[in-house]
């Protein structure tokens, strides 16, 4: 056995993992039809105006507003119709005094024109139904000049950043990177992070199982967790509690930039990953005060992150939730994750461990929230659980009918 050389706290892990998060610099160009939820790696500046003419906000009449000066319900004002605009198309002519354009939302201003009344403040005398050659408009309402029109360049003017970098492309930025007429954009690749179950009994799924083995948790829970934040998952098959298996496994992950190992992170013989660093790299930290997940480290080998996460199933679930994502998230420049909690009554009485840090499921049951924690290596203590509560390291029971604060998955 080698034990813990020092446990250190929850706080310090998460320190001193934010300390080694170095956000990466490698980018990729692509389509933008492609960077939905990517990050920016440039200040994307606009070369036009957007829209680019002024253009109508309302189905309605283009007019001069001087020639609407006094209009109203009892006095209103009409108008030659000179031209029918639609979208897409320029208009021909320009108003002069006496004239207006029927005019669709979004179609261009004609030159002349200076507002637009909407077609609800109009009427079309019975003879001149709308689309008919001679035609006149009776206007009831004044116009303001400026009235209903989109200015040119009002949206985005020509020299305007329509994102920046580290900005998410979440779709209002995504929409104004289309406006301007972008194709590409240059990204933030994703890391990817290398995901290796260790363990002699872990099988891979779609096999049988031979006495005493068990199938790979691990992997599939690492690998959703890093395709939900920003990552791209590299699984790779287990590899057998020998340093030699354990060297050439990690020697494989080179072209990652984050390794993920699980398993044999533990005090135990075959807990070979304390070796492994030893061998490969640095130990940044090893053993934190936390329930479930003390058996967790952190490496630097080769200069790259590598997580050593407990075999445990809820475990290691638990610290990637809790450690790993922050990491992750910072490394692939995401914002930090906003918590949603819910403060519920406890539904039972729980006892924790003094001195660690417990973080334990619960499920939300008719209001209350009910302990789910089976243990650490029980999976669905996590799959039946709907989020989880805090009990800090100086609190060994909460009581029945306490206020929680629940932090939902
Ligand atoms: P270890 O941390 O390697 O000592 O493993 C602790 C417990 O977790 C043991 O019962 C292992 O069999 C189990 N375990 C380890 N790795 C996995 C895995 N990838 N999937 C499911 N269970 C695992
Ligand atoms: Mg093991």
């Amino acid at each position: 056995m080698r034990p813990f050389t020092s446990t250190i706290s929850f706080e310090e892990a998460r320190r001193r993992l934010e300390a080694s998060a170095t956000p990466i610099a490698r980018t990729e160009r692509m389509p933008i039809a492609a960077a939905a939820w990517r990050v920016a790696a440039e200040d994307v500046v606009s070369t036009i105006d957007v829209p680019p003419f002024s253009r109508s906000a309302m189905a309605g009449y283009a007019v001069i507003a001087a020639d609407t000066a006094g209009a109203g319900a009892q006095s209103p004002v009409t108008l030659t119709i000179v031209e029918q605009l639609y979208t897409g198309r320029a208009p021909s002519r320009p108003i002069t005094r006496g004239t207006c354009a029927e005019i669709a939302t979004g179609a261009p201003l004609p030159d002349g024109a200076d507002a637009v009344v909407m077609v609800e403040q109009t009427t079309r005398p019975a003879s001149t139904a709308a689309g008919s050659h001679a035609s006149a408009v009776t206007i009831s309402a004044k116009a303001a000049a400026g009235q209903n029109i989109g200015r040119r360049g009002a949206d985005i003017a020509a020299g305007a950043t329509v994102a920046r970098t580290g900005d998410q492309l979440n779709p209002g930025r995504l929409g104004a990177v289309a406006a301007i007429g972008r194709a590409d954009i240059t990204v933030y690749a994703k890391p990817r992070v290398a995901i290796l179950s260790t363990g002699n009994e872990v099988v891979e799924p779609g096999r049988p199982l031979a006495p005493g083995q068990i199938y790979d948790v691990n992997r599939f829970t690492l690998t959703s967790i890093v395709e939900a934040h920003g990552g791209i998952a590299d699984p790779r098959p287990p590899a057998d509690d020998s340093l030699e298996a354990l060297e050439a496994a990690l020697d494989a992950c080179a072209a990652a930039d984050i390794i993920v190992f699980s398993g044999g992170s533990s005090v135990g013989e075959r807990d070979l990953i304390v070796d492994l660093i030893a061998r490969k790299g640095e130990m940044i930290f090893h053993g934190i005060a936390v329930k479930p997940g003390k058996p967790t480290g952190f490496a630097k080998v080769a200069g790259k992150p590598f997580f050593a996460m407990p075999g445990n199933p809820t475990s290691c679930l638990s610290n990637a939730y809790v450690l790993f994502v922050p990491f992750l998230r910072a490394v692939a420049h995401l914002p930090a994750l906003v918590e949603r909690t819910m403060t519920l009554p406890l539904g039972r009485r729980i006892e924790s461990p003094a001195g660690r840090l417990q973080f334990y499921t619960v499920r939300i049951e008719h209001g209350k929230a009910m302990p789910a924690f089976k243990g650490s290596g029980e999976i669905t203590s996590l799959s039946q659980a709907d989020g989880y509560i805090r009990i800090p390291s100086d609190r060994s029971v909460v009581e029945e009918g306490d206020a929680v604060d629940v932090t939902l998955f």
